[in-house]
């Protein structure tokens, strides 16, 4: 099964996202960890995209989709795909369906995760990640026991540097005006169900692995 997370900066993708490759097995391919993992091993697609993240701008089309098409291309994703982050364009959306079809696979689900506009940037400015395993908390809603260090794992807690008021402002515009139009363009093609993303984590990832009718049995209260 392929599974699309579609919502703003903030919406609470890459929270759900993890939780939801432990219910379903499916693997989680998020576009801008992809890139951040690029940058922190130096490579030139690091280096590329860091100028248009550091600006909250999207990274140009080709790049992002060869770079999907890529990753999608692996063994491990053959039982099926969380993709978070991507698309964030109509060419994406497109590259991307052109892409599953010619292996037989098509989008099953576009989850559309739904919140307020007012609590988007509280979410994205508040959010603080952990350095060392990647779990992500926020300094409004949900605080690590201790300043700036990992509940899981001790590690560090650092703030993305796409997260500032500014650049988040800016990226919110920038989901606006080229990521919104697909919320149609995947309502016409009959795939799509909105999620509430507000309340407890916990409560949303039930939602949507009741939306997608699949639990392997990892209890959705504990891994949320
Ligand atoms: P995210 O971690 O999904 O919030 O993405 C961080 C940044 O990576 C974005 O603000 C973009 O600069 C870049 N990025 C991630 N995914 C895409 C995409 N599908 N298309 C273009 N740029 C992307």
């Amino acid at each position: 099964m392929d599974v699309i997370l579609l919502g703003a900066p903030g919406a609470g993708k890459g929270t759900q996202a993890k939780v939801l490759e432990e219910h379903t097995g499916f693997v989680h391919v998020a576009s801008g960890d992809l890139f951040r993992a690029a940058l922190r091993q130096g490579t030139e697609l690091g280096m590329l995209a860091k100028s248009y993240m550091d600006r909250g701008e999207l990274v140009p089309d080709e790049v992002v989709i060869r770079m999907i098409i890529d990753r999608i291309s692996r063994k491990d994703c053959d039982l099926g795909v969380i993709f978070d982050g991507f698309p964030r364009t109509r060419d994406q959306a497109l590259a991307l369906g052109q892409e599953l079809l010619a292996h037989g696979r098509r989008i099953d689900y576009v989850l559309f995760l739904q919140v307020p506009d007012a609590v988007l940037l509280r979410r994205i400015a508040g959010r603080q990640t952990c350095k060392t395993c990647g779990t992500t908390y926020n300094i409004y809603y949900f605080p690590p026991k201790r300043p700036e260090i990992c509940d899981e794992c001790q590690g560090k807690l650092y703030q993305r540097s796409d997260d500032t008021m500014e650049t988040a402002r800016h990226r919110l515009g920038v989901y606006f005006a080229q990521t919104m139009p697909l919320i149609e363009y995947y309502r016409q093609q009959g795939n799509l169900i909105e999620i509430d993303g507000q309340g407890e984590i916990s409560l949303v990832t039930e939602t949507m692995v009741r939306a997608l009718g699949v639990n392997n049995g990892a209890d959705v209260e504990k891994s949320a």
